[in-house]
């Protein structure tokens, strides 16, 4: 049976991106040997990883000011790494779930840190407004979309000083201005590739700015000056990339897929809404992710979540069961993920629901 994949990372990849990948393991243009087992200076694995960055330069419109980076260590390992490198007396952070938890914990171990507003009393489902930006903080973070809770920041917001954007599982979902950010980052396994890199768009000039040494392959100067290739990379993954972006050209780039991505998540909320089973974990609208759908069982279906579960499964979704932090359902609606999935999923919502 086909397949739905709403898995929330690793995720989805077209058919076409797995295809051209395969093709790829096992000859790399026709060159005899697989991507797998050439040297990462080789004039074929250097034109993977430059032809990746240009693209996502290209699909993002990143300004000359902003270095693109491919490291290990996943979005995590920047939780530390944006400290060590930007953090000199004071950060400012913003608290709207388990990711901006895990990135607040580390830059406390690097100087003081202002959590301006946190919504966790609520379970995170919703984003906190009306909050001060310090005007003496190194930089302001934040989480713009939050995978676990369904909630995102869907605007590119003002801030005072430099803007950081963990942006693991919106990333190239919108069309985005970079130039407001200092920087943004994430891990690539939800829109952008396979696991094992993190993307890294960072404003040059912010760093150089703090007195403390910096371990080589935590130090985004050593990355940018040798292009990111301080060290050997996750040269298949990369390859992944490459692949993946030149699929998202070809849907129209960012405003072309941001179009199928708001009409696939109108359709999805609009059933959740409508139908007497479920309700969004998100109240207000405007909060609501248009890449990660969270929901649950109205009040009188409670005893109802496992049966729906096992009838979506048999109906051959995958990866709808919530996070164990909000229970329910979590529907992750990637940029890969096709309408038709989303469409399946519906008609199963609909089909449980006339038969009870
Ligand atoms: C998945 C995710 C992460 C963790 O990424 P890793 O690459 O596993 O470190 C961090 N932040 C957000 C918003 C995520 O969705």
């Amino acid at each position: 049976m086909k397949k739905h994949n709403f898995a929330a990372g690793p995720s989805i990849i077209p058919d076409s991106v797995k295809e051209v990948t395969a093709k790829g393991i096992l000859d790399l243009n026709n060159i005899g040997l697989s991507v797998m087992e050439i040297s990462h200076r080789s004039k074929d694995f250097l034109a993977i990883i430059q032809g990746a960055e240009n693209l996502m330069r290209e699909l993002l419109a990143v300004p000359d000011s902003h270095k693109i980076l491919f490291v290990h260590g996943g979005a995590s390992m920047n939780f530390c790494m944006i400290p060590y490198n930007l953090l000199q007396t004071k950060a400012a952070y913003l608290d709207t779930g388990a990711w901006s938890s895990k990135a607040i914990k580390e830059a406390k171990i690097f100087g003081e840190v202002n959590v301006v507003a946190s919504s966790k009393e609520a379970t995170y489902n919703y984003i906190p407004k009306g909050y001060t930006i310090p005007a003496d903080a190194d930089y302001f973070h934040i989480t713009t979309n939050n995978t676990i809770y369904g909630t995102e920041i869907k605007t590119d917001i003002d801030s005072p000083v430099p803007l950081i954007a963990d942006a693991s599982s919106d990333i190239m979902s919108r069309p985005m201005d970079i130039s407001k950010y200092g920087m943004v980052y994430g891990g690539a396994q939800k829109n952008v590739g396979p696991a094992g890199v993190a993307f890294v768009i960072i404003d040059e000039s912010l760093l150089g700015k703090v007195d403390r040494p910096i371990p080589s392959m935590l130090d985004y100067r050593i990355h940018i000056k040798d292009e990111s290739l301080y060290n050997t990379p996750s040269c298949l993954a990369v390859y992944g990339i490459l692949n993946m972006l030149k699929w998202l050209k070809g849907m129209g780039g960012v405003e072309g897929i941001h179009k199928i991505n708001v009409e696939k998540a109108g359709m999805l909320y609009d059933e959740i809404d409508r139908n007497k089973l479920f309700k969004s974990t998100v109240p207000d609208v405007n909060d609501r992710s248009i890449m990660n759908v969270t929901f649950i069982m109205n009040d009188d279906y409670k005893d109802k979540e496992a049966e729906f579960l096992e009838y979506a499964v048999s109906q051959g979704m995958v990866g709808i069961k919530g996070h164990r932090s909000v229970g329910g359902f979590r529907a992750s609606i990637y940029n890969a993920l096709p309408v038709d999935s989303v469409k399946a999923l519906i008609t199963a919502m609909k089909d449980f629901e006339a038969k009870l």
